[in-house]
C-alpha cells in the first residue's frame, strides 16, 4: 500500500468516488480512496438510484443537472455501463401553493437552460398512460433529465474512471485514527498501516461523524431509515415496454412519494411524516450490506394514498422491501469544502441525492481543492454555513424536520419551527414581549416583524404579499418619518489587530481601508476576482479595526481570513460579543444626542464617521451608516450590557416616534435606493463589474490585493451583464429571487432579488440584464408565478436620490 499521498478520500461509496474521479480530472493524479470494506458499503448499495434536477437552491439545481450530463461521459470513458433510463419525470401539483411552486421553479429554469415544463392533467394521464389518477391533480412539472440508474455500476463506473487516470483504492481499509502534523499533513492510521496525506477528504457517508470525530469534528448530519418497495410484474407495465417504451418517474408530493418503473414492475419510496432517525448516537462500524427490518406501520398512510394515486399498486403484489439509512445535514443539503478551523481537511458529506447530487458535489470539491474556488457560488453546500454552535440536540429534530417536509411546498417566507428557540440575544424576551415574529438566521432568533395588537404572531407562508403586509408598511413609515431601531446581532464582526492590520486589510480587501475615525464599503474578493465578501471597514486605531459583514457567512469568511493571515495581525470573530442597535430615520441625531455628552453634530460626526462615546453608561462604538438609506447609526456595544443600552435608547425616544422594526421592513427600505444585499446581489456567482460594487473598488491600492489582475481585466473589458433596478407592474406577488426577465419571447436575464417599496409604494426588482440591453425606461417582462408582468427599467435610486437624507 502507498505510504505517501497528496489525497486520501475516506469512503468509497458514490461521493468519494466522484471525488476522486473529478480529482484525477482537474489534474491531481496521487490521488487514493481508502474504503472499510469493498466500494459502495455504506447507503449507495441500496439506493433507489433515481435522480432529477429539482432543488429549491438554483445553484444545486445547477449542479444535479451536471452530474445528470456527467453519466453518458462516464459510460464512454470506462466502456462500464450505469444501467442509465433517461425517462423524464413529472412532480405532481395536487392544490394551488405547489402548483404555484413548480411554476415558480419552471421560471428559474428558463435562463439555466434546463428544458422543463408544465403539463395540464390530461397531459400527466397520457404521459402515464393513464396509471396516474388525476383526481386532484392541478398540474405537473415535466423534466425530460429524470430518470434511474444502477448505484453500484456508477460508483464502479467513477471508479474505474478514477483509477484510469491514476488513483489509487484499497479496500478492506478502515481509517482508525486521523492525526494532524504540525506541516499541515496528515496521518492516517488505518487498518493496513499508516499513510502521509496533504489533504484529507472525509466522504464517510453513514459513518461521516465517526471519520470527523476522529479530527475533533462535529459535522452536524444525521442518518434516517428510508423505505421503498417494489412490486411483481404488473401487466400494464409490460405493454408499455412491449411498445418500446418505459414508465416515467413520478413524483407525487402531496402523498409523500416518489414512484419509478423497476423491471416489469414498480418501484415505489415514501417521505413518511413517522419517520425514524437511525443510530443517532453514532453508526456502528460492523453495519455493512445489511437492511433494516421491513417497517409497515410507518408507511401506512402513505401507502393508502399512493393506491388512490397509482390504483394499479394495489392490485400488484410486493416483491421486496428496501429499508435502509443515508444521511442528512439540518437543512437537507451536503455538507462540503474545507472544514473550519483545520488545515487541509475536506468534508464531502450529507449528500442525501447521492446519484443527483453526486457528480456536481465531486466536481465542486476537487476544484475547491485544487484551483482554490468553486465554479458556483458554493453557499447552499458549503459546510460552513452551520458554525460551531451546531450539536446533535440541534440536528436531530432540524433534521427530522426536513426528512418530514422533503415533499413539502417551500415558501420564500417560510420560517421551520423546529429546534428554536435556540440562540437568542438577551433582547430575546423584550422583542418577545414587542409581538416579534421572529426568523431565524445562523441559527439566532431575529424579528422578521411586529405583530399589529390583534395581529397573529405568525406569518402566513406564502408566495404572494403575505399578512406581515401592514406591520412592515408601519415600521418602514416610522423609519422614514420619525426613528426606528433594530438590533444589529446579525451581523458579523471581526476584530483586526495588530501592527500589520492596514497592510493586511489592504490586501485581503479589494476597496480603500478608511483613516482612523472613519468607515469604508469595501467588496472582498477571490483570486478569479469574484465576489466573496461585502463588508465595512471602521479604523478604530492603527493598530485596529472592525469588520462588518454578512451574520450567515461568518465562517466562511474567518475561515478565509484564517488562510491568508500573515505574521503581525490577528483576526477574532466577535460576532456573538458585541452586539447593538441600528438607530435610522429623521429623528435619528435627536436621539442619539439625548443620550450622549458626545457632540453628534452634521459638523462633528458627519456620515461614515465611527467614535467611540458613551451612551447612557454603555461604551459604545458608533457608525454614522445605515443600510436603511436614511439618516442613521450602528451603535456595538458589549452583549452584557445590551439591555441596559436598550432601556436608555427606547425611554428617550418615546416622544421622537421610535418604533422597532424588523428584517422584512429593512428589505423593504433598502430597495427604496436599490442596495445591493450579501447572498443576493453580492455572491461569488458574480463579477464586481456585474454588480456595482466595483465603484467601492481602490484600483490604485499600492498593494496587490487579492483579485486585483482580474477585476482590472474585467474593468478592461467591460462586464457583459450589469444589475439593474426595476419598477414592476405587479399585482398580489413580488420578486423573490431568480425569476426570468423577458424581452419579446427571449429570456434575456433574471432577477437576483426583489420585494416591495413600501415607502414609494412600487414593486421593485433587481435583474441582471445584457450590457447592450440597458436603458432608461426599457420596458421588459418579469414572470412572477408564472405570470409576464410589464417591467420598467429606472436608472436612479426611488427615494432620496442625491443622498440628501443620508448625508445631511
Ligand atoms: C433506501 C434508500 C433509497 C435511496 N434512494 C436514492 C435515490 O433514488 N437517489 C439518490 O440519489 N439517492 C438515494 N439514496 C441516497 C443515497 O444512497 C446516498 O445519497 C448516497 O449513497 C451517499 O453516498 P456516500 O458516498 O456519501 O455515503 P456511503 O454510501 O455511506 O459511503 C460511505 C463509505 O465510506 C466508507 N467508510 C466510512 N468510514 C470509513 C473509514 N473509517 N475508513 C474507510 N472507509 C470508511 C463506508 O464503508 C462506505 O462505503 C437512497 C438511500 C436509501 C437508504
Amino acid at each position: 500500500m502507498k505510504t505517501h499521498t497528496q489525497v486520501a478520500v475516506i469512503g468509497g461509496g458514490v461521493v468519494g468516488c466522484s471525488v476522486l474521479y473529478h480529482l484525477t480530472k482537474y489534474g491531481w493524479k496521487d490521488v487514493m480512496l481508502i474504503e472499510r470494506s469493498t466500494l459502495t458499503s455504506g447507503s449507495t448499495w441500496h439506493a433507489a438510484g433515481g435522480f432529477h434536477t429539482l432543488n429549491g437552491d438554483t445553484n444545486m439545481a445547477a449542479l444535479q443537472g451536471y452530474t445528470i450530463q456527467l453519466y453518458k461521459e462516464l459510460e464512454k470513458i470506462t466502456g462500464m455501463s450505469c444501467g442509465l433510463h433517461h425517462v423524464g419525470g413529472i412532480t405532481l401539483a395536487d392544490n394551488q401553493a405547489r402548483f404555484e411552486m413548480l411554476k415558480a421553479e419552471r421560471a428559474k429554469h428558463r435562463y439555466m437552460g434546463l428544458h422543463t415544463e408544465i403539463l395540464s392533467p390530461e397531459e400527466v394521464k397520457k404521459f402515464t398512460d393513464g396509471l396516474v389518477n388525476t383526481d386532484g391533480i392541478i398540474g405537473a412539472l415535466y423534466d425530460p433529465l429524470d430518470g434511474h440508474l444502477d448505484p453500484s455500476g456508477t460508483t464502479h463506473a467513477y471508479a474505474k474512471a478514477a483509477k484510469m487516470q491514476g488513483a489509487t483504492i484499497v479496500e478492506h481499509n478502515r481509517v482508525l485514527e486521523t492525526n494532524p502534523r504540525p506541516d499541515g499533513s496528515w496521518e492516517l492510521v488505518t487498518e493496513q498501516g499508516t499513510i502521509i496525506a496533504e489533504h484529507i477528504v472525509n466522504a464517510g457517508g453513514l459513518w461521516a461523524r465517526e471519520v470527523g470525530a476522529m479530527a475533533g469534528v462535529y459535522l452536524p448530519l444525521l442518518p434516517m431509515a428510508h423505505q421503498y418497495l417494489v412490486t411483481d410484474e404488473i401487466p400494464e407495465i409490460m405493454e408499455i415496454l412491449k411498445s418500446g417504451r418505459e414508465f416515467p418517474h413520478v413524483m407525487d408530493p402531496g402523498g409523500e412519494s416518489y414512484l419509478r418503473q423497476e423491471g416489469r414492475g414498480l418501484c415505489i419510496g415514501f417521505y413518511e411524516k413517522p419517520c425514524e432517525p437511525w443510530s443517532v448516537d453514532g453508526t456502528p462500524w460492523n453495519f455493512g450490506h445489511e437492511l433494516l427490518n421491513e417497517q409497515w406501520d410507518k408507511i401506512e398512510d402513505s401507502v393508502t394514498f399512493a393506491y388512490k394515486r397509482f390504483p394499479v399498486l394495489e392490485r400488484t403484489g410486493v416483491k421486496s422491501t428496501i429499508h435502509g439509512p443515508f444521511t442528512f445535514a439540518p437543512d437537507g443539503n451536503p455538507l462540503i469544502g474545507p472544514v473550519p478551523g483545520l488545515r487541509n481537511y475536506w468534508s464531502a458529506c450529507a449528500v442525501m441525492a447521492g446519484f443527483s447530487q453526486g457528480g456536481g458535489m465531486g466536481k465542486s470539491l476537487a476544484e475547491w481543492m485544487i484551483h482554490g474556488e468553486t465554479e458556483v457560488d458554493p453557499r447552499g453546500f458549503d459546510v460552513a454555513r452551520f458554525g460551531k454552535w451546531t450539536t446533535p440536540g440541534y440536528t436531530v429534530p432540524k433534521v427530522i424536520e426536513n426528512y418530514q417536509t422533503r415533499f413539502s411546498v417551500s415558501y420564500p417566507n417560510e420560517e421551520r419551527p423546529a429546534a428554536r428557540p435556540f440562540r437568542t440575544t438577551p433582547m430575546y424576551d423584550i422583542f418577545d414581549s414587542m409581538g416579534a415574529v421572529w426568523g431565524q438566521q445562523y441559527g439566532l432568533e431575529v424579528p422578521n416583524y411586529f405583530a399589529l395588537p390583534g395581529e397573529p404572531r405568525y406569518e402566513e407562508p406564502t408566495f404572494k404579499r403575505s399578512n406581515a403586509w401592514e406591520a412592515t408598511r408601519q415600521e418602514v413609515v416610522a423609519v422614514r418619518e420619525a426613528v426606528g431601531i433594530n438590533e444589529v446581532q446579525n451581523f458579523g464582526k471581526f476584530r483586526v489587530k495588530g501592527p500589520n492590520a492596514r497592510a493586511w486589510l489592504d490586501k485581503i480587501m479589494a476597496g480603500a481601508i478608511p483613516q482612523k475615525g472613519r468607515l469604508s464599503l469595501t467588496p472582498m474578493l477571490s483570486p478569479k476576482g469574484k465576489i466573496i465578501g461585502d463588508f465595512t471597514v471602521t479604523c478604530m486605531s492603527e493598530t485596529e479595526f472592525q469588520i462588518t459583514g454578512s451574520y450567515g457567512a461568518q465562517d466562511q469568511h474567518q475561515r478565509w481570513f484564517e488562510k491568508n493571515l500573515e505574521a503581525g495581525v490577528s483576526v477574532e470573530n466577535v460576532s456573538d460579543r458585541i452586539t447593538g442597535f441600528q438607530i435610522a430615520g429623521p429623528n435619528a441625531r435627536e436621539l442619539l444626542a439625548r443620550v450622549t455628552r458626545a457632540d453628534v453634530s452634521n459638523a462633528a460626526f458627519k456620515f461614515m464617521d465611527a467614535k467611540q462615546i458613551t451612551i447612557g453608561m454603555v461604551d459604545c462604538l458608533v457608525q454614522r451608516v445605515s443600510y436603511t438609506g436614511d439618516l442613521g447609526y450602528e451603535i456595538f456595544c458589549d452583549f452584557m450590557k445590551e439591555r441596559s443600552l436598550w432601556h436608555t435608547l427606547w425611554s428617550a425616544g418615546q416622544d421622537l416616534g421610535i418604533r422597532p422594526f424588523g428584517m422584512r421592513a429593512m428589505m423593504s427600505l433598502r430597495l427604496d435606493k436599490f442596495f445591493g444585499s450579501w447572498a443576493r446581489e453580492f455572491s461569488p456567482d458574480y463579477f464586481p463589474g456585474e454588480t456595482g460594487i466595483d465603484r467601492f473598488i481602490r484600483w490604485n491600492k499600492p498593494v496587490e490585493w487579492i483579485g486585483k489582475a482580474p477585476a482590472m481585466k474585467e474593468k478592461a473589458e467591460g462586464p457583459k451583464r450589469k444589475l439593474c433596478a426595476f419598477v414592476i407592474e405587479a399585482e398580489d406577488a413580488d420578486v423573490v429571487a431568480y425569476e426570468p426577465l423577458w424581452i419579446g419571447d427571449k429570456v434575456v436575464g433574471f432577477c437576483s432579488s426583489g420585494g416591495y417599496s413600501h415607502w414609494t409604494g412600487k414593486s421593485v426588482a433587481q435583474a441582471f440584464v445584457p450590457v447592450e440591453l440597458i436603458k432608461d425606461g426599457l420596458v421588459a417582462e418579469i414572470e412572477i408565478l408564472g405570470e409576464r408582468r410589464k417591467a420598467t427599467m429606472v436608472t436612479g435610486a426611488l427615494w432620496d436620490g442625491d443622498g440628501a437624507r443620508m448625508r445631511g
